[in-house]
């Protein structure tokens, strides 16, 4: 049986309801419209079109988008200079840090320099320590939207058998943190990893954020898992995702489509990040 799709698109759309009338409420008690700052170094064209599609769901939901494009040539301190000009701002409620820097930048210095307060995509050592201690923290808007998907299918997680393939600060680790606190058993793959599909194959939920399209391919899936797929590569044929759409349907009880599963989720979890963060800041 064909699986089921995780329709990203459609869930965030609601999620986005949500968040547009939280978002008037607090237009309404404070005079002004909550506002992120996205900071953008370099020409990067897959970011320039990330940064473009947040500015247009910030304006839909009743928030303020306002990009700080640098040029690839910045310098550390140039970048930094301009996060702590956002950071003293009072009107700026969130920063967005687009990433990856260009080569060449020092990317966990700049990334600190952001008060982590303002650090609406749970990047800096504070948030992610947070994070880690179990604490209420600021997420990372990917893994937080695929935990939201989840939960908008009420798929279970407390005891399930969950492997995470991939161990960046943005997604992966952060994802099995997620799944973790929600009572799922944890794995976590990566390059090292020995004989990638058996350990795949224990799965119930199975997340794939690698960015190698088409690495796990339906026979690497245990019949009914659900699969969340973070990949977004650019191939001759359009966007794909890390894993083989085709095969895997034909095995997973769940899967995301790419486009159209995990993507939507972020952009709304950036908003609602972006709002919580005004909130906090603001009651001191
Ligand atoms: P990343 O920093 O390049 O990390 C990739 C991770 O995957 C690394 O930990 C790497 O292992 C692991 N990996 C790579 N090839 C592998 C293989 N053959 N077998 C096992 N593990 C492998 O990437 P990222 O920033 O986490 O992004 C991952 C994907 O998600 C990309 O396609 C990106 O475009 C996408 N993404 C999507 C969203 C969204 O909203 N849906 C947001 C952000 C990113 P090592 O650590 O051993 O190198």
């Amino acid at each position: 049986m064909a699986a089921v799709l995780l329709d990203g698109r459609a869930t965030a759309a609601k999620l986005l309801e949500e968040v547009k009338a939280d978002a008037a409420r607090f237009a309404q008690e404070q005079g002004r419209r909550a506002r992120l700052a996205i900071v953008l170094v370099g020409e990067d064209p897959a970011s320039q079109v990330y940064v473009r599609r947040i500015t247009r769901s910030c304006g839909e939901a009743g928030l303020e988008a306002a990009a700080f494009p640098l040029p690839a040539t910045s310098t550390a301190a140039e970048v930094i200079g301009q996060i702590t000009a956002l950071n003293a701002a009072p009107e700026v409620d969130g920063i967005l840090l687009q990433l990856p820097l260009p080569p060449g930048l020092p990317t966990d210095q700049i990334v600190s320099a952001i008060n982590p307060e303002k650090d609406v995509d749970g990047v800096t050592p504070t948030q992610a320590g947070r994070l880690l201690l179990g604490q209420p923290a600021l997420l990372p808007n990917t893994p937080a939207g695929g935990m939201a998907l989840l939960e908008a299918y009420a798929i279970p997680l407390a005891g399930a058998e969950a492997v995470v393939v991939g161990r960046s600060a943005i997604v992966g680790k952060p994802l099995a943190l997620l799944l973790l606190a929600a009572h799922a058993t944890v794995t976590i793959c990566h390059t090292r990893t020995r004989d990638l599909g058996s350990v795949t194959r224990r799965a119930d939920i199975l997340a794939v954020a690698a960015g190698r399209a088409g690495l796990v391919t339906g026979a690497m899936i245990k019949p009914g898992a659900v699969v969340l797929d973070f990949g977004v590569n650019s191939t001759p044929n359009g966007i794909v995702g890390d894993v083989e759409a085709e095969s895997a349907r034909e095995v997973a009880g769940y899967l995301t489509p790419v486009p159209g599963g995990t993507g939507p989720m972020t952009t709304v979890m950036l908003l609602r990040n972006t709002l919580t963060a005004a909130r906090l800041r603001l009651a001191g």
